[in-house]
C-alpha cells in the first residue's frame, strides 16, 4: 500500500494536479493532506475541492486557520497580509467552516501527521535543525510521522540521537524514530521549483521524496490576472 502525503499547496491548482498524476502514476492508492491548502497563490477554491474530492485524512495549516478565522491581520509581511485578505473574499463560509474544524494532529495507519510540530502544534512553530526536530520527537508515539510548514524536505532520524539525512530515499528500520517534512507542493522554497511531496510504501518500508515538474508559467498568470503581487508569481521560478 503506498501513500501520497502532500502539504503546502497554497492555492497552486497547477502543482496540486502535477502531485496527483505523479502520485497515481506511481501507484499511490491513499492520499494524506498535511495542510495549508490555501494562501499565496490564485486558486485556493479549487484547491480545497480538489483535496476534499480526495476524501482523506487533512490536518490544519497556518493559513487554513487564519483565513477561516475573522482575526486582525496583524503581524504578516506584506505579501502574506495581501494573499491572505484576497483569500478570504474568495473563499465561502462553507469552505471556512471546512477549514476551520480540521484537526491539527491526527493518526493514519501507523504514522502522525501534524502541520508544523508534534511540540506545539498550535504554535506554529518551524522544524529548520535537528534541535527543533528532537523536540518534536518528544511527544512522537508512532515511528514515523510527516511534517510540512516549512516548505523546505527534510528527513530526520532518532536513535540514541538526532541526525538529518539528505537524499531522497529514505528506508525505515524497527526502532528507529523518522520526522519527515515532505516540502510543499505549491510555494517550494529550498531553491528547487518543482512542486515536492513523499510516497510512503508501508509494504516496502520505504519513503520517498519525488519532485515533479508543473506548468508554473499558468500559475503565475493566474497570481497577477488575480491582482496579487507579482513577487509571488515571481518566487515560484525560483523555488523560494
Ligand atoms: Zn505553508
Amino acid at each position: 500500500m503506498k501513500f501520497a502525503i502532500f502539504g503546502d499547496i497554497h492555492a497552486n491548482l497547477e502543482a496540486l494536479n502535477a502531485v496527483l498524476e505523479d502520485a497515481n502514476e506511481n501507484d499511490c492508492s491513499h492520499f494524506v493532506c498535511i495542510g495549508d491548502i490555501v494562501g499565496y497563490n490564485a486558486n485556493p477554491k479549487e484547491c480545497l475541492a480538489a483535496v476534499k474530492g480526495l476524501d482523506c485524512p487533512v490536518v490544519k495549516g497556518n493559513h487554513d486557520e487564519m483565513v477561516a478565522s475573522d482575526i486582525e491581520l496583524v503581524g504578516l509581511n506584506p505579501l502574506a497580509e495581501q494573499s491572505m485578505t484576497w483569500t478570504r473574499e474568495n473563499l465561502t463560509q462553507e469552505d471556512k467552516t471546512y477549514l476551520i474544524n480540521l484537526k491539527l494532529v491526527r493518526q493514519v495507519r501507523d504514522f502522525t501527521i501534524v502541520h508544523a510540530t508534534l511540540d506545539s502544534p498550535e504554535g506554529w512553530g518551524y522544524v529548520t535543525s535537528k534541535f527543533h526536530a528532537l523536540e518534536s520527537f518528544g511527544y512522537q508515539y508512532t515511528p514515523v510521522c510527516f511534517i510540512g510548514h516549512t516548505h523546505v524536505p527534510a528527513f530526520y532520524i532518532k536513535t540514541s540521537s538526532v541526525e538529518e539525512l539528505g537524499g531522497r530515499v529514505l528506508d525505515i528500520e524497527n526502532g528507529k524514530k523518522y520526522l519527515i517534512n515532505v516540502g510543499s507542493v505549491g510555494q517550494p522554497r529550498d531553491g528547487d521549483p518543482r512542486a515536492s511531496y513523499c510516497i510512503y510504501d508501508l509494504g516496502g518500508q520505504r519513503i520517498l521524496n519525488r519532485r515533479v515538474e508543473y506548468d508554473i508559467k499558468s500559475a503565475q498568470r493566474k497570481i497577477i490576472d488575480a491582482g496579487l503581487s507579482d513577487k509571488l508569481a515571481d518566487r515560484l521560478s525560483h523555488g523560494k
